[in-house]
């Protein structure tokens, strides 16, 4: 697997890192070596008593859907579903129901959740890929189709959620354990994988796992499909991508396919899926013609989210990237909830962590190359809000839900792996890690040089949406529009 994969799972130190292979960035700031695990242990000191948790608050003004016409749903053959409105709608458990209202604290079904929920749960259980805005709740639809779908008398695994990193599977099984807080129903993870023996056989009903230790498991016979009956894939073109992991997720549905002994119903969830994966996404969920799948579908344009506020911020040399950094954004840090800062490659993660450290500003950085503990560590500080600012690279760009994020940062604008070609679905994927749930946000793209340029303007184009720029050095400007976004009161 490629070094720079970072949104994918990359292990503890098997990669490599990028060293003078990207585009000019931060040569000449970095102070050289620079050890991240000691600015962490410091920064938890500093702010342990600071802490709040990540309890999901209700938005203030509620949850921002668009409009009905924006969703288009694709039905197979002639079921009709009803949408939910309420989720007694649904005909969950009164457990299920305990746990969304007691435990999640949710008043209401969102929409993408009312429009999946019946077609999920209604026989003959057809599969289901379904597009949906970033932060509109589609964990719960896949969580609750998890969890209303096993039987809790079968001590076997019932039900399977492939995610692309161990980050997500870590939410993930989070928001299902908290969901099934009053059912019987238990649940593990490929997290929990090493502990396991030779001859260790998982008995829990929900399984959720990243493709490397899900296959190990497979192939020691510690994970066994006979009971399958749900198969889900989170971010799920990511998962179908063909440079990433469609290989294996094609050989993990025929093998779910051919080993249990019913019908497997399969779930694809993403923000995005661009035609070549959502045709390709439909001939594997399809079976080559032998089943049918329900679709649900946003067009490109309405997949930019309004309440995410986006700016331009033209630098004229890539050290102004730190300037804006230093004397736009950190100082208003405080009053902003917490950042995300974006960056293409693993170096340029260490070294602006390094010379942001140096000038005494707190942050935290994650990188795939980071050990598993550490990862978790800066993960969990920024997710209980001892830490306000974490630099990452995309291995956090696609499914990370801290709902106090109000503000992104894209220090380098994202590109596929030829460093040239946009990357339109992790750029909508980055700037929707604020913005949650309906919540305000705002994201800043720094660009630098003639090609950055090039590229945020065909993401402006490729989701027919404006972004205005923001001069460089125009403090005022800045404050102007970080109250426009909603994020301070001036
Ligand atoms: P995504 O669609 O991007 O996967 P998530 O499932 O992570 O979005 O949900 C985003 C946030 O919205 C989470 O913090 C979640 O707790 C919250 N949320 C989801 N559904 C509801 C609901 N019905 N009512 C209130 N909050 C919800
Ligand atoms: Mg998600």
């Amino acid at each position: 697997m490629e070094s720079d994969q970072e949104h994918q799972d990359v292990g503890a130190s098997n990669g490599q890192d990028h060293r003078g292979t990207g585009p000019p960035g931060l040569e000449g700031v970095s102070p050289g070596t620079h050890n991240v695990s000691e600015d962490s242990s410091r920064l938890q000191q500093a702010g342990s008593e600071s802490g709040t948790p990540d309890e999901p608050t209700p938005s203030p003004q509620g949850l921002q859907e668009p409009e009905a016409e924006d969703i288009k749903t694709v039905p197979a053959g002639d079921t009709i579903y009803a949408s939910a409105t309420s989720f007694e709608d649904l005909n969950l458990s009164e457990d299920l129901l305990k746990g969304i209202y007691t435990e999640m604290k949710f008043e209401k079904p969102s929409r993408i959740q009312a429009l999946t929920l019946p077609m999920i749960l209604t026989p003959p259980h057809r599969s289901l890929i379904a597009q949906a805005h970033n932060g509109s709740g589609k964990t719960t639809c896949f969580t609750l189709a998890m969890l209303s779908r096993v039987d809790p008398v079968v001590a076997q695994p019932q039900a399977i959620c492939v995610c692309p990193t161990r980050e997500l599977v870590a939410q993930n099984l989070m928001v299902l354990e908290k969901m099934a807080k009053h059912t019987t129903i238990k649940a593990t993870s490929s997290l929990a994988g090493t502990q396991f023996s030779r001859n260790h056989r998982i008995t829990e009903q929900v399984v959720i796992g990243t493709h490397g230790t899900l296959k190990n498991w497979m192939s020691k016979r510690i994970l066994s499909f006979r009971f399958a009956r749900i198969l889900v894939f989170d971010e799920a073109d990511e998962m179908l991508k063909m440079d990433g992991f469609a290989s294996d997720s094609v050989r993990m549905i025929g093998t779910l396919r051919k080993d249990a002994q019913q019908h497997v119903q399969i779930l694809l969830f993403s923000a995005t899926f661009n035609e070549k994966v959502k045709n390709y996404a439909l001939r594997v969920v399809r079976d080559n013609g032998r089943e049918d799948a329900n679709q649900v579908f946003v067009p490109r344009e309405d997949l930019s989210l309004d309440v995410i506020k986006q700016y331009r911020v033209d630098c004229p040399t890539p050290l102004d990237k730190v300037s804006v950094l230093k004397e736009m954004i950190f100082p208003q840090c405080e009053k902003l909830g917490q950042t995300i800062i974006f960056v293409r490659t693993r170096e340029v993660a260490r070294s602006l962590h390094a010379a942001m450290e140096n000038e005494g500003h707190r942050c935290t950085s994650i990188r795939g190359d980071m050990d598993n503990e550490l990862r978790d560590k800066v993960v969990n500080e920024f997710r209980n809000g001892t830490t306000k600012i974490l630099i990452s690279t995309d291995v956090l760009s696609r499914g990370f839900d801290v709902t106090q994020v109000t503000l992104v940062i894209n220090y380098d604008v994202p590109v596929e792996k030829d460093w040239t070609t946009p990357a339109y679905e992790t750029y909508l994927h980055r700037i929707g890690r604020s913005g949650r749930f309906g919540r305000k946000g705002a994201a800043f793209n720094l660009v630098s040089g003639e090609q950055e340029k090039r590229i945020l303007d065909s993401i402006s184009e490729y989701f027919k949406h404006d972004i205005p720029e923001v001069p460089f050095n125009d403090e005022d400007e800045f404050l102007e529009v970080l109250k426009q976004a909603g994020l301070t009161d001036g």
